[in-house]
């Protein structure tokens, strides 16, 4: 088998790469030659530690296997990031165990590029204003993948702790682009599309915030509870996502669910936009992508990181 040790990922994988494996997935899924297994996620009843597996297969791509990890919020203590997973990939033809990819830096691309998939498919055309709510680790990633797919002349941004906007404002530097700090109702009246990356248990952006043509791409919500849009706001929209079933159970669309303002029938699939069996946006004043995180998007991006790291010479062969 081949391992791909966490540090050689940087070097290996562009955010461009995650863009590609990930659009591609979803489109798999949408055509059904690609499937997510159920989800495992358990408190360990250890360092209050959540931990589980996400796997599935696609058979378009021949990748078949796991992604297992977790959130270790103690680890700071040891220098470790919180959020640990390791990618495990199966060869589909003998079920003998293939590679071993780490984890934690494919999380934030394969996440980024799915709500960058969701702004090239569903932003409003001549979108100019980019709208981050959220400044954690994931935020910096997020921005990134939207800048290359978007033509954003600035980028405004709100979050729950601002001595954490600081993130946004370098990134934003980085890319060359003019940042404000602003409160929520300004965020949601002049972005063209708004990226909400945050751990909130309570709508933070309302329905009375959010004015014009917009697409939201709602990428915190991955477990129930958490919950980042005002239901009444995600009843009013064209809804989308990666995967629906997922979406109404633990993703954003949860609640709209759960409250019976939305149905299954509401939500659509990302990859039948991809694909060309949805139109997408149409006339939709306002379009939110609901990303709720597969294990598909892992395996896409740990099968294409093996690729790169095999060629050029930095993958691990060891037998097992
Ligand atoms: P982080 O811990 O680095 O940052 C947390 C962010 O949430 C910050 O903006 C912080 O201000 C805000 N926040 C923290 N507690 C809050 C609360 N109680 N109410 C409102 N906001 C709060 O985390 P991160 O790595 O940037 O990840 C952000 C979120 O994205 C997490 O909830 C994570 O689980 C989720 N996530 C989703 C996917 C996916 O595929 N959908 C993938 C990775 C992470």
């Amino acid at each position: 088998m081949w391992v791909v040790p966490e540090k050689e990922i940087a070097g290996l994988m562009t955010p461009e790469a995650a863009f590609d494996a990930v659009e591609a997935v979803f489109a798999a899924m949408a055509s059904g030659e690609a499937n997510n297994f159920p989800v495992v996620r358990e408190a360990i009843g250890h360092e209050d530690a959540l931990y589980g597996f996400k796997g599935g297969f696609d058979k378009s791509a021949l990748n078949l296997g796991l992604k297992a990890g977790g959130y270790w919020p103690n680890n700071q203590k040891r220098d470790l990031i919180n959020h640990q997973s390791t990618v495990f990939l199966f060869d589909p033809d003998t079920g003998r165990v293939s590679a071993a990819v780490g984890g934690n830096l494919l999380t934030a691309l394969r996440t980024a590029a799915a709500s960058a998939v969701s702004i090239k498919h569903l932003a409003p055309e001549g979108a100019k204003v980019l709208g981050m709510i959220g400044a954690g680790h994931q935020s910096a990633f997020q921005m990134k993948a939207a800048a290359r797919v978007g033509n954003f002349e600035r980028v405004i941004g709100w979050n729950p702790h601002p001595e954490m906007l600081t993130r946004l404002a370098d990134t934003a530097a980085e890319l060359g682009l003019p940042f404000e700090a602003v409160e929520l109702p300004r965020l949601g009246a002049e972005a063209d599309v708004i990226i909400s990356i945050t751990s909130a248990f309570e709508p933070l952006l309302m329905d009375a915030h959010v004015k014009g043509r917009t697409h939201i791409a709602a990428m915190g919500t991955d477990t129930k509870g958490k919950q980042e849009l005002d239901p009444a706001l995600v009843a009013r929209a064209r809804l989308f996502t990666d995967e629906i079933a997922q979406s109404l159970s633990i993703g954003e669309f949860q609640h709209a669910s759960a409250a019976g303002s939305i149905s299954d029938g509401d939500v659509t699939a990302i990859g039948q936009v991809i694909t060309g069996n949805h139109e997408g946006r149409g006339d939709a004043e306002i379009t939110i992508f609901d990303g709720t995180g597969v294990g598909l998007q892992d395996l896409a991006v740990a099968g294409a990181v093996v690729d790169l790291a095999r060629q050029q010479g930095k993958a691990v062969e060891v037998e097992i």
